[in-house]
């Protein structure tokens, strides 16, 4: 009996000697590998809020800058390739001061492809994108976060695909003249409104991309069962792990994003990944707005410290990587990837991705949890680039069948 019990034990260890081998890979390997990985494939971030932020805080982002999370320096580090560059509209705004900041932000996100165009490119299709990255060149792609300058002309609509607008986010932080917001109590259109019913159908034939990032839960299924294409969450996490907190999106959502053939593009802030750095951070905010701090005086930042020896406040990539593999689990590896909303989340960022530098550190645990080159190159783009070819491919074919011309 012991004698069989001990070969047993022997046949057992021999089996696992191979996978125990496997998991001993050092991280060094790991990062090795990852880092490979970044530099050769093409990695795109969906939405990343440096435009505002070089517009509040002037820097040079071609070179490596003081503030902020994005410039080109840390970005070729991480191996970011491209990054849709969010005109960010103020919900305060009216339309006319709306769109005088998109043509701001416009301007100076067309200025580094013009200043440096042995560094940047502008990329108004995935063509571009692909183009390119075989040219070593930076993908700067615009977008707009806010649909609130359109007002009520969709014929603006026209005026912003033709400046090489990618997708537009219907809504910010408080509810507009096209949908309700998940940030406000204001519900007034119960999801879509009218007006935003028709601009779906216009950004559809335009071939814009949909994005429902802030839009409250009866606007997404409205918006995905009425859009023609696919339609995208640019900078949204996983309700699952944050519950009652609808900025994230539920599991149902989630499907219903990815039956449509689109894509959940994961934020990084960490408010939004973990539960109790949610509870935390919205507890740290409340001190701060009582003695009239922000987050980034010399005063706030020592508060905030002060309260972090004792309260969680940021997570890791763990986490983060967690939120991935959720989506993958509901909906499949297709319909998942990165959109950080760096330059908009200030210091709430996981500890061992602070900005544009850290994508390897997410493929590396991805690698660690067993996923294939191949999943991973979806991830880091491939399942963005393929809803935006679609977006534009149903878009010819609407002007197809109706024989209209943008
Ligand atoms: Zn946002």
């Amino acid at each position: 009996m012991r004698r069989n019990t001990l070969i047993i034990i022997l046949i057992i260890l021999i089996v696992m000697a191979p996978s125990c081998k496997n998991k001993k890979q050092s991280d060094e390997v790991i990062g090795q590998r990852a880092q490979q990985i970044c530099e050769k494939s093409l990695i795109l971030d969906s939405h990343i809020d440096w435009p505002e932020y070089v517009l509040d805080k002037p820097e040079d982002i071609s070179m490596q800058t003081v503030n902020g999370d994005f410039d080109l320096v840390r970005a070729r580090k991480g191996g970011l390739d491209a990054v849709l560059s969010v005109v960010f509209i103020s919900p305060e705004y009216e339309t006319a001061k709306g769109r005088l900041m998109v043509d701001s932000m416009l301007k100076l996100i067309r200025h580094y492809p013009e200043t440096y165009p042995d560094k940047f490119a502008l990329a108004i299709t995935p063509a571009d994108v692909k183009k390119n990255f075989e040219r070593k060149l930076f993908s700067l792609i615009p977008c707009l976060e806010n649909g609130s300058p359109v007002g009520d002309d969709p014929g603006y609509l026209t005026y912003l695909k033709n400046q090489g607008i990618a997708y537009i986010t219907l809504c910010h932080s408080k509810t507009n003249q096209i949908s309700d917001s998940n940030f406000d109590a204001d519900r007034r259109w119960n999801g879509l409104s009218p007006a935003g019913t028709g601009l779906i159908k216009e950004m559809n034939r335009l071939g814009i991309i949909i994005d429902i990032s802030h839009s409250s839960d009866s606007t997404v299924s409205q918006a995905v069962r009425l859009s023609e294409a696919p339609i995208i969450a640019s900078h949204s996490s996983c309700r699952y792990f944050v519950p009652g907190f609808e900025r994230n999106l539920p599991d149902d959502l989630i499907k219903a994003i990815a039956e449509k053939r689109g894509v959940v593009m994961v934020n990084f802030c960490t408010q939004f990944l973990d539960s109790v750095c949610m509870n935390n951070t919205a507890e740290i905010q409340n001190l701060l707005n009582s003695k009239k701090l922000s987050y980034d005086s010399k005063e706030g930042s020592e508060l905030i410290a002060e309260f972090g020896k004792t309260h969680r406040l940021i997570c890791d990539s763990k986490q983060l990587v967690d939120h991935i593999e959720h989506i993958i689990e509901v909906a499949g590896i297709d319909y998942v990837g990165l959109g950080s909303d760096f330059d908009g989340v200030g210091p709430l960022k996981p500890s061992d991705v602070p900005d544009v530098s850290g994508y390897p550190v997410i493929v590396s645990e991805l690698l660690r949890r067993g996923y294939s080159e191949i999943d991973i190159e979806k991830i880091l783009s491939g399942n963005f680039l393929r809803v935006w070819d679609d977006v534009i491919a149903m878009a010819g074919s609407l002007n197809n069948s109706t024989g209209k011309e943008e």
